[in-house]
């Protein structure tokens, strides 16, 4: 009996982690404007652009710096054995676990201003590699129903689009594509990514491979 109620806990909690996950789908599936989209809405200037590129670089400066400091601690303790491995490891964790999101934040948006600053330049100015940028938004840019069709049988739920997990066993279907953001997820084995991932693993193509079909 006891074991019973045990075991509907997990099923209690599974299915709580379940829900979860699907309204933190739901939320990133709201439409997202393209980079390509928003420079040509908002228009930001070139310069305006490496002005919050220099800004972000020192806030994410400042977050490295306080990692870099923790952990010469850590290594400080563990020189002088005073911390046992298993304390080591704790502190790593803590500090990847609290420290190290921010300093990716910072990141993402560095390279989200970058990849804005090439939509600000006119055509002729653009290198070979700003081209292969456009490429790149292009093809995150097709519409994955439509590429998903030509390998998966689709079926419509209301506004969602599920089959069977390509990546995964099984009998139900858990593998989830989300028009709106044009991309994919699998509450089964938790594959996720945009259309070019979704090429990528359905073909074993490489990566400029996957763009220039996309293309
Ligand atoms: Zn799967």
């Amino acid at each position: 009996m006891k074991f019973l109620s045990r075991k509907n806990e997990i099923e209690e909690e599974k299915r709580f982690y379940y829900l979860l996950d699907l309204e933190k789908q739901y939320k990133s599936s709201q439409k997202r404007l393209s980079d390509k989209e928003l420079v040509e809405i908002f228009g930001p200037s070139k310069e305006m652009l490496l002005e919050k590129i220099k800004e972000w670089e020192k806030i994410g400066k400042i977050k490295e710096n306080k990692i870099i400091e923790k952990l010469k601690i850590i290594n400080s303790y563990k020189i002088k054995n005073r911390l046992s491995n298993f304390e080591i490891w704790v502190y790593q964790r803590i500090i990847f676990h609290f420290f190290l999101p921010e300093l990716l934040n910072c990141i993402e948006h560095i390279l989200r201003l970058k990849r804005l600053l090439f939509f600000t330049l006119p055509k002729h100015q653009r290198t070979y590699r700003d081209n292969f940028q456009e490429k790149i938004e292009n093809a995150r840019n097709k519409p994955i129903l439509e590429i998903a069709g030509n390998y998966l049988s689709l079926k419509q739920i209301g506004d969602k689009h599920v089959t069977l997990c390509p990546f995964h066993n099984e009998k139900t279907a858990s593998f989830y594509l989300y028009p709106q953001t044009n991309s994919f997820y699998c509450f089964g084995c938790k594959k996720s990514g945009d259309v070019i991932d979704l090429v990528r693993q359905l073909t074993g193509l490489d990566f400029k491979q996957a763009i220039n079909y996309l293309n």
